[in-house]
């Protein structure tokens, strides 16, 4: 066992700016042959990412870190005092996700897991680490749960008693041998708010997921907006209304989040909220890069954004929008210039 223990560790993880943290064991987790079968299933739609041989690198963190002993599993609350998606009428107004509104969360949680490991290091003496954040080819939803910090819901986020599911979540693997934790019940019993409440049923029975409930990305607004390169399926545009980036409908309709505190780093505040479809449409390639400088929001690419726009904007069915609209169906871009005619066909 190492010289530092894992309470000590959960406190330098607070001191370090974590509102949850945790010890998992760095070996396989049963989880890993789910989700194998989750993307073998089609289910991961174009995320090539989930599928090739980063799907192996998954299965076991030592494939990351060959000397790791523990993952040390940290959660970050990005809750703040602004209402929820399912709160907020206003259709005029494009919804993008909570998670997206302020700084990239990668690199506000690579900078806390770094000072994590740092204060650690003054404390163990030198040892092996690795950050692992979103883009590393790791479970982090189920080394989460294997270290305490909740237990992952039929949405398929990780959900703590206490603090709901807002959280950012990220991994410090390491050499040190500690003492782990025991993953908590699960808690969403025989609720099934957030599977009613999904616009588009994204949320699937799946009788080898762990509380038998999977997320179908390829129906997920998600996965529309942020990952899907070319066309929205047409059955799948008007149940998208108004999000332009990302949905978090599951994660709103959810009891656990009623009480869930509002409390985030400075960072996560919303340098955009809800900004109108209209003013959203009109910007050009360098503006969009402007206003989202830093965000998530890039990830979505300008002309992908700007075909999620020609969706909203068709689903409120708003005259006003044609001119809009017309500009963005004359598009050199196809995509956009398709989604736009859709639109333009829903204000016939
Ligand atoms: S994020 Fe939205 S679309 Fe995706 S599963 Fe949740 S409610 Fe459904
Ligand atoms: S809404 Fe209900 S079923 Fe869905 S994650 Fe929350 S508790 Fe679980």
């Amino acid at each position: 066992m190492s010289r530092v223990t894992s309470s000590r560790v959960k406190e330098l993880a607070r001191a370090c700016g974590f509102d949850l943290a945790g010890i998992a064991a760095a070996t396989p987790v049963p989880e890993a042959d789910w989700f194998q079968r989750w993307a073998a299933s089609g289910m991961a739609g174009e995320m090539a990412y989930l599928t090739d041989h980063r799907a192996d690198i998954r299965r076991d963190p030592r494939r990351l870190l060959a000397s790791a002993r523990s993952v040390i599993c940290v959660g970050k609350l990005y809750r703040g005092p602004e209402p929820l998606s399912t709160e907020f009428d206003a259709s005029e107004r494009a919804w993008i996700s909570r998670y997206a509104w302020g700084e990239d969360y990668h690199r506000v949680l690579r900078r806390g897991l770094r000072r994590l490991a740092r204060r650690l290091e003054a404390e163990a003496g030198s040892f092996d680490w690795r950050i692992a954040v979103d883009t590393a080819p790791f479970l982090d939803a189920a080394y989460a749960r294997h270290a305490g910090l909740g237990w992952v819901g039929k949405n398929t986020c990780l959900i703590n008693e206490k603090q709901g599911s807002w959280f950012f979540l990220g991994a410090l693997l390491v050499s040190l041998e500690l003492e782990p934790e025991a993953p908590p019940p699960e808690r969403c019993g025989s609720c099934t708010r957030c599977i009613e409440a999904c616009p588009t049923q994204a949320i699937v029975p799946d009788p080898a997921a762990p509380l038998g409930w999977s997320v179908d990305a390829r129906r997920c607004i998600s996965y529309l907006t942020i990952e899907l390169r070319g066309a929205i399926p047409e059955e799948l545009r008007e149940p998208m209304g108004r999000h332009v980036f990302g949905c978090d409908i599951c994660q709103d309709v959810c009891p656990w989040n009623r009480r869930a505190p509002a409390n985030r780093d400075a960072a996560f505040a919303p340098r955009q909220f809800a900004p109108p479809l209209e003013r959203l449409a009109a910007l050009t390639e360098e503006e969009f890069r402007e206003m989202f400088r830093g965000t998530p929001v890039t990830r979505a690419r300008y002309r992908g954004f700007l075909r999620n726009v020609a969706v909203a904007m068709g689903n409120r069915r708003d005259a006003a929008y044609r001119p809009a609209l017309e500009r963005l169906a004359a598009s050199a871009d196809p995509v956009v210039a398709e989604h736009a005619r859709w639109a333009l066909r829903r204000l016939d």
